[in-house]
């Protein structure tokens, strides 16, 4: 009797809760603005989509029978209830869950080129273009879904610089640390944590030399501030290949691997990807 109320209260919590209960949704669900919310959209004969603030999400089947939507929380989002639109054979849908709060460390860094803190307007026009670029990249939703989804490191080392730190550049508070570093030597091959295809190639005022891999179905990794780019345009990259070397071009203080992971256009913290979130 106690056994089948303890049962039955465990399925009511089940059924209750969006957050899906297998081993990916395990390690990836960490709701926190700049982290990853795993969903359960629960069985269905086709695949469903879904979509956060207007843009297409993930959606993979795990464990061979339900659907999981990975969905990407934006740092800038506030704790607080969020809303999944999901579409299947039954129709549309709202699906709710909850952001919960997370506080970033600050970071202060000292730049000799003063440009790089404030830049003139040539260098502002600069940068606003290689945004947009940049922007429209991260914005590609391509069919394709990722061949792993617990990442592989792109380089061995030590992590240096979180993601999410509040940088103060010169004492001067900028964007925070939209990546993960790790402190590795110039010239150590960085390797594609998935298989990838080459999404855009540039050489920008921050970021230095840069590689974006699409992974597939808008999970996208860049790699930047690059010594040497060994890959082109376009080009398919399997999982462990090498797309090029760690530099320290652009805005870096010294050479180091800088990771961005970005799911449904929104940069989250790509420690999750390789069992090293911090809460
Ligand atoms: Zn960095």
């Amino acid at each position: 009797m106690i056994r089948s109320a303890i049962l039955f209260l465990a399925l009511l919590c089940v059924t209750q809760s969006a957050s899906a209960e297998g081993f990916i949704s395990r390690l990836l669900h960490h709701p926190v603005p700049g982290g990853v919310a795993v969903l359960d959209l629960g069985p269905a004969d086709t695949t469903p989509s879904a979509r956060y603030q207007d843009k297409p999400v993930l959606v993979i089947k795990e464990d061979g029978s339900r659907w999981i939507a990975i969905v990407g929380v934006g740092l800038t989002v506030k704790p607080g209830a969020q809303q999944l639109q999901v579409k299947d054979a039954q129709g549309s849908r709202t699906l709710a869950f909850n952001v919960t709060g997370k506080k970033y460390a600050e970071q202060r860094i000292t730049l000799k080129n003063t440009q790089q803190v404030n830049p003139n307007a040539a260098n502002l026009k600069r940068i606003e273009r290689e945004l947009a670029e940049q922007t429209r990249a991260y914005q590609v939703f391509s069919p394709g879904t990722p061949s792993n989804l617990l990442l592989d490191k792109p380089v061995n080392g030590p992590l240096s610089s979180r993601f999410g730190l509040r940088r103060f550049f010169n004492g001067e508070e900028r964007n925070p640390h939209s990546g993960l570093d790790f402190a590795v030597p110039a010239g150590t091959p960085v390797k594609a944590p998935a298989t990838g295809k080459v999404l855009l190639l540039g050489d920008y005022f921050f970021n230095g030399r840069t590689v974006f891999l699409d992974h597939g179905q808008g999970l996208i990794s860049m790699f930047c501030h690059l010594s040497a780019v060994d890959v082109t345009l376009g080009q398919a990259v399997p999982r462990g290949g090498v797309v090029g070397k760690v530099g320290a071009t652009g805005r870096a203080t010294g050479p180091h691997m800088h990771w961005n992971v970005s799911l449904n256009d929104a940069r989250v913290d790509p420690a999750i990807f390789i069992g090293a979130f911090q809460p």
